[in-house]
């Protein structure tokens, strides 16, 4: 395989619930989720059932024909696009990921006629050559210059700056409701009403990434809705096949009649057997009552690690199950090693933050149990590190 993640530290075979088993038959506890993918944890069993049963009846057809799980899963999405404006026309296109939903975004803010995005600093929206122009890193974009142009970066969480930043030429706005890759960084709801008013006041549309954030992770259906903003557009992935490959671009309003047969498409986006597996995440997610599960249980997983009292814990930020345990030093890749080697996954985003994004079916217990390993792993990892 080529070396665009460094060389794997462990070969995992086999995954239940939360826990996880490497090659060696070691056996640990997942609070990273396959990067908030796997909100009901590994192998579950209405998943399995729902792709088993799909796959045994209609596998693909590809998408000059439509399938009802394609359908059906749609009318969902459209449901979380539109939480706070029901009935507001919306539009949904299937992918295979999150850079492709953007992608999908992207060019639907070139049918408005104006070309100008005015992205984010530290954002990150995928690896694509459209989703890597309105990322901020320049580590990941200037390797692949020329990228698409006319993109502007204003700090994240700036109100005024964003004022300042969007005119009449204006396309969309793009942002993250919280930017995990950059350290689960939350700007707070009043950022995103105003970048929902500075949008509209000049006629551009809003753009929300919720790749992340979304499908339950920091607490509902999506992490923008708490601010009672709608966008034009919202993109989907990481939770909603739970490891099925699967995204979504929905656009609400007229931003949802701009594509046009011809502009775009995908060969395998949307089939069947990858709907099936988000209808059966939706299915469980509002059977198991786990949106307000992750509130509550993210909520107790930043009080007990606050209760701590560590001197090496700076904060405790983000919502729901999506949090950045912020460290005093920049030593997060070595206490992330320690703890994968005592049997915990977490990651570090940035050289000061431990990100923790574990199933939402995790349990009170683990949550528990995970602060004592985080406390135990501060303390025989020093600070030199
Ligand atoms: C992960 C991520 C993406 C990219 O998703 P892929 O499935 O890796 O292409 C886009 N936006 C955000 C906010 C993400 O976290």
């Amino acid at each position: 395989m080529m070396n665009t993640f460094g060389t794997p530290s462990r070969v995992f075979v086999r995954g239940e619930g939360t826990q996880l088993w490497d090659a060696d038959g070691r056996q640990y506890t997942d609070f990273l989720a396959g990067l908030a993918v796997n909100a009901l944890g590994h192998a579950h069993p209405a998943v399995l059932a729902a792709i088993t049963a799909q796959l045994s009846m209609l596998g693909h057809v590809s998408n000059f024909f439509a399938t009802p799980a394609q359908v059906a899963l749609a009318e969902r999405l459209v449901g979380f696009a539109t939480e706070n404006a029901p009935g507001t026309p919306a539009r949904v296109f299937f992918t295979n990921s999150g850079t492709e939903a953007n992608e999908c975004a992207f060019k639907v803010t070139r049918l408005t006629g104006r070309t100008r995005i005015v992205a984010m600093e530290g954002s990150f929206h995928g690896r694509t050559l459209g989703a890597v122009a309105i990322t901020a890193n320049p580590k990941y974009r200037e390797p692949f210059e020329p990228l698409p142009g006319d993109i502007v970066f204003t700090p994240y969480g700036d109100a005024d700056a964003l004022a300042a930043a969007v005119d009449e030429t204006t396309a969309a706005v793009v942002l993250e409701p919280i930017q995990g890759e950059n350290g689960v960084v939350d700007p707070g709801d009043e950022f995103l009403r105003a970048a929902r008013r500075i949008a509209t006041a000049n006629g551009a549309l809003l753009w929300i990434d919720e790749v992340q954030t979304g499908m339950g992770r920091c607490g509902g259906w999506t992490a923008s809705a708490a601010s009672g903003v709608t966008a034009d557009l919202v993109t989907f992935a990481k939770g909603l096949g739970n490891g099925f490959p699967i995204g979504a671009c929905v656009a609400t309003g007229e931003a949802s009649g701009l594509l046009q047969p011809g502009h775009h498409g995908s060969t395998y986006a949307g089939n069947p057997v990858a709907a099936a597996a988000g209808l059966a995440v939706i299915g469980v997610i509002e059977r198991d009552g786990l949106l307000r599960r992750a509130s509550e249980l993210g909520d107790a997983l930043a009080s007990r690690i606050a209760a701590l009292g560590n001197p090496r814990v700076q904060a405790v930020r983000g919502r729901g199950l999506l949090r950045g345990i912020v460290l005093a030093d920049e030593s997060a890749p070595a206490v992330v090693k320690a703890l994968l080697d005592s049997g915990w996954v977490a990651n570090a985003p940035r050289p000061h933050v431990i990100r923790v994004a574990p199933p939402l079916i995790v349990s009170p217990d683990e949550i528990e149990r995970f602060v004592a390993a985080l406390d135990a792993t501060l303390a025989a990892t020093s600070d030199a590190s």
